[in-house]
């Protein structure tokens, strides 16, 4: 038996005072989060040539902010606990030097907080929610957990327009039984398709999904040219935003719906392991590469191999996919604006497909060697 998890998001109807004490847990979370921040910046500062001094100092809690701000006894305490892992974890992947500094959050940033099963605190029951401190919010449940799903936490969030939404994360036992892999794939990343697959198929965004991201492009230009402030800036802001979460949603749905079209057809899906960052920096996509969704594909793609005993293969960065002749396997370089690929062999293909093929033969040589 393995351990699986799932989650189930539900629209959340909180009344007036719970929407007060959530917009008090959500600032209380950022405050807690970025004081331990600073103290841990310091701290970092301070030991920074001598690594382990730096190790062993111990790392801030929120609890010994309680008696300094004593707002922060008002909300659930277990979602400024999750704020202090949130923080390691990514204080960790910056030591470990997968990535920058953690930032400090601003009043922008994405308003949530997580929160723990521990001795029935949270418990869903005829349309509602029970949550620590929250006592029972109204929710839109439009389909039931399975009984024998276990809750695990709960993420509470509000969009920018202004919805909330709860996350409940639950986990199961399933027996999966490894599959036997007959069938691998291969996808190169791209950042206008999301992918090119060794079956030269394109996974080209819908076309709803341009034409509303266009929009959306469009509406921003105007916004860009209101008065910042302004009430006609405010109406347009509020444009723009309702925009984006539905791109944002769409973009979701479609990858949901790729990742599980390939997890149903292979045994093996081969990508490789890109460092967005690394890649940001060296192709100077920018922003366009976070917008690209390959992160939450990977992921989706991930689980949805795994629950079924397949495999998603992960090769080395270093691997040379796009270099490497997927016909002779002889090496030359390719520049960025180079679309297609031209081997001494003869053979022709391109750019992104020769890279897929490359990336399954790699894929299969490692599932061969495991
Ligand atoms: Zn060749």
């Amino acid at each position: 038996m393995t351990k699986q998890n799932k989650a189930f998001k539900f629209r959340l109807l909180p009344n007036k005072e719970q929407a007060v004490l959530l917009a008090k847990t959500f600032g209380s979370v950022r405050f807690v989060y970025n004081k331990m921040l600073g103290e841990r910046k310091e701290t970092y500062e301070k030991f920074k040539d001598d690594k382990e001094t730096l190790k062993k100092q111990k790392f801030p809690t929120p609890a010994k902010y309680k008696g300094e701000f004593p707002f922060l006894k008002e909300v659930d305490s277990l979602a400024l606990a999750n704020a202090q892992i949130n923080l390691q974890t990514a204080y960790q992947n910056f030591f470990e030097g997968n990535a920058e500094f953690p930032t400090f959050k601003n009043r922008k940033a994405k308003q949530s907080y997580t929160t723990n099963l521990v001795n029935g605190n949270i418990e869903l029951k005829d349309g509602h929610i029970k949550l620590p401190k929250l006592k029972l919010v109204k929710i839109k449940q439009h389909r039931e957990i399975p009984e024998n799903y276990k809750l695990k936490s709960c993420t509470i969030s509000r969009t920018n327009s202004g919805k909330y939404y709860v996350s409940v994360l639950t986990e199961y036992e399933k027996d999966i039984q490894p599959k036997k892999i007959e069938t691998v794939v291969g996808l190169d990343f791209a950042m206008a398709e999301l992918y090119v697959s060794s079956e030269n198929e394109k996974a080209n965004y819908p076309r709803y999904y341009r034409v509303m991201s266009e929009k959306l492009a469009k509406e921003q230009r105007i916004l860009s040219k209101r008065k910042k402030g302004s009430a006609r800036w405010n109406k347009q802001r509020l444009v723009v935003t309702k925009l984006h979460e539905k791109v944002a949603n769409q973009r979701m749905n479609f990858l949901h719906h790729k990742s599980k079209e390939l997890a149903s057809t292979f045994d093996a899906v081969v990508i490789e392991d890109l460092n967005m960052k690394g890649m940001c920096q060296a192709l100077r996509f920018g922003k366009s590469v976070h917008d690209n969704g390959w992160g939450m594909f990977t992921t989706f793609l991930g689980y949805k191999l795994k629950e079924q005993g397949k495999q998603l293969v992960k090769i080395d960065k270093w691997f040379p996919s796009t270099k490497k002749c997927s016909c002779c396997g002889a090496e030359k370089t390719m520049k960025l604006s180079e679309r297609t690929y031209r081997c001494s062999c003869g053979y022709v293909a391109e750019r992104d497909y020769n890279s897929a093929i490359n990336i399954k033969n790699e894929g299969i040589r490692l599932l061969a060697l495991a």
